[in-house]
C-alpha cells in the first residue's frame, strides 16, 4: 500500500521533509527480511566518486520503521500454536520521495533510456555493494525528474538479497518476483535456485516485451480487440505452469517476431537481439547438459566448464550492454566511465571489422 504523505511534525518551513513530495509504503514482510532502507543506506555509503551516478537511479528512502504485532494479536496466537512453522511478520513502513510511473514518459527514446538506466543501475549494485534485486517488473521501474532531466529508477528492493549470504540460503529457494516478468526457469516445478544475475536480465527482457507490445503509447494500453497482441495480455493473469511453457517457447524459438506497436517500433531490434542471445545461451546450456550426461554414463570425470551465470557468455552484462547502449541508431547515455570506454572500444572493433 502506498500513500502520499506530508510532514506536520514541526512549524512550517523548518524541516527539510516539508520541501519534498513524500510517499509512505506499507508492507508485511517476514521479520527476518532485510529492510529496503538497509540496502539503500549501504548503497549510499559505498557507491561514491566515479560511481555516484547510480544514486540518481535508486529510491531515496529517508525513513523506515517496523511495528511488531502486539501480545494477544492473532499473529501472536498463531505463533504460540504453530511455533517455528509460523513465519512471523512485521508491519514495515518506508518513507521515500515520490517517483513517477512509466506513463509519465513521452517518447520511445525516453523509455529506452529509462530501461537502459535501470539495467546499468542493476549491474552496479550487483557488482558492488553486491545486492541482487530479484523482482524486476514494470511496476518497479519508475521515473525521477530532477532539474528537467529524467532518470530511470529501479524501485522496490524489498525482495532483494545480499549476494552469497548464507543466512539467506533457504529463502533463496523460494520463487520471488512478479509472475509475468519472472525468468522462465524460475516458474518450472523443478526450480531449485539459485537466483542469478541473468534471471533479472531475462525479466528486463519480458518487461520491455510486454510494455512495447501491449501499449500503443506509454500512457495508453492497446485495445483488447487487437487479437495479435492480446495473446500476451493473458500473461498478467496466468499461473506459473502456463508462463513457464509460454516463455520457454519465446526464448527457444528461432522465429521470434514480437508484435511491437508502431510507436515502439525502435524496440523491435532490441527485443530480437536479446532473444537471439537467450536462444543461443539456452541452446548451449542444453548441449552442455547432454555432454555432462554422456560423460557421467562413460564414468569420465572430465566435465567441460560452462558458465551458468551468463549462459556460456551468451547472455552476459557485456553482450546486453552492446545491444542496449544504442537505440534506433542513436547513442544512449552510458553512465560509468569504465563502461563508456569498453563500449567505445567494442564499437570501434565492430566498425573496423565491418569495413
Ligand atoms: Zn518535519
Amino acid at each position: 500500500m502506498v500513500f502520499r504523505v506530508e510532514c506536520h511534525c514541526c512549524p512550517p518551513n523548518t524541516c527539510d521533509w516539508q520541501e519534498k513530495k513524500l510517499v509512505l509504503k506499507l508492507s508485511f514482510p517476514s521479520t527476518t527480511r532485510v529492510s529496503e532502507r538497509t540496502f539503500m543506506d549501504r548503497c549510499k555509503e559505498l557507491v561514491q566518486g566515479e560511481h555516484a551516478w547510480v544514486l540518481n537511479h535508486l529510491p531515496d528512502i529517508i525513513w523506515s520503521f517496523d511495528i511488531p504485532f502486539r501480545a494477544g494479536s492473532p499473529q501472536d496466537n498463531l505463533k504460540k500454536k504453530f511455533g517455528d512453522a509460523d513465519e512471523m511478520r512485521v508491519l514495515r513502513g518506508v518513507i521515500q520521495e515520490e517517483l513517477k510511473p512509466l506513463v509519465y514518459l513521452k517518447t520511445a527514446k525516453e523509455c529506452a533510456q529509462v530501461f537502459y538506466d535501470v539495467f546499468q543501475c542493476h549491474h552496479r549494485v550487483w557488482k558492488y555493494p553486491e545486492i541482487l534485486h530479484r523482482d524486476i517488473s514494470q511496476g518497479n521501474i519508475m521515473v525521477h525528474e530532477k532539474n528537467g532531466k529524467i532518470y530511470g529508477v529501479l524501485n522496490d528492493w524489498d525482495l532483494a538479497i545480499w549476494l552469497n549470504n548464507e543466512r539467506d540460503g533457504p529463502t533463496s529457494l523460494f520463487r520471488t518476483g512478479t509472475k509475468p516478468y519472472m525468468a522462465h526457469e524460475q516458474q518450472s516445478v523443478n526450480w531449485e535456485g539459485p537466483h542469478r544475475y541473468r534471471h533479472n536480465m531475462e525479466s528486463i527482457f519480458y518487461m520491455m516485451f510486454l510494455f512495447v507490445c501491449l501499449y500503443s503509447k506509454p500512457n495508453e494500453k492497446v485495445s483488447h480487440i487487437e487479437a495479435n497482441n492480446y495473446e500476451y495480455e493473458v500473461w498478467h493473469r496466468s499461473d506459473d505452469c502456463f508462463l513457464h511453457l509460454t516463455k520457454s517457447t519465446v526464448v527457444n524459438t528461432a522465429l521470434f517476431d514480437p508484435p511491437v506497436t508502431p510507436f515502439f517500433i525502435g524496440f523491435f531490434l532490441w527485443l530480437t537481439e536479446l532473444q537471439d542471445h537467450l536462444f543461443m545461451g539456452f541452446s548451449s546450456l542444453r548441449i552442455h547438459i547432454k555432454q555432462a550426461a554422456k560423460q557421467k554414463a562413460s564414468h569420465s570425470d572430465k566435465l567441460l566448464p560452462f558458465d551458468k551465470e551468463t549462459l556460456g557468455g551468451h547472455f552476459s552484462y557485456k553482450q546486453i550492454a552492446m545491444i542496449l547502449h544504442i537505440f534506433n541508431n542513436e547513442q544512449l547515455t552510458t553512465h560509468g566511465l569504465e563502461w563508456q570506454k569498453i563500449l567505445e572500444a567494442l564499437s570501434q572493433d565492430g566498425a573496423s571489422q565491418d569495413e
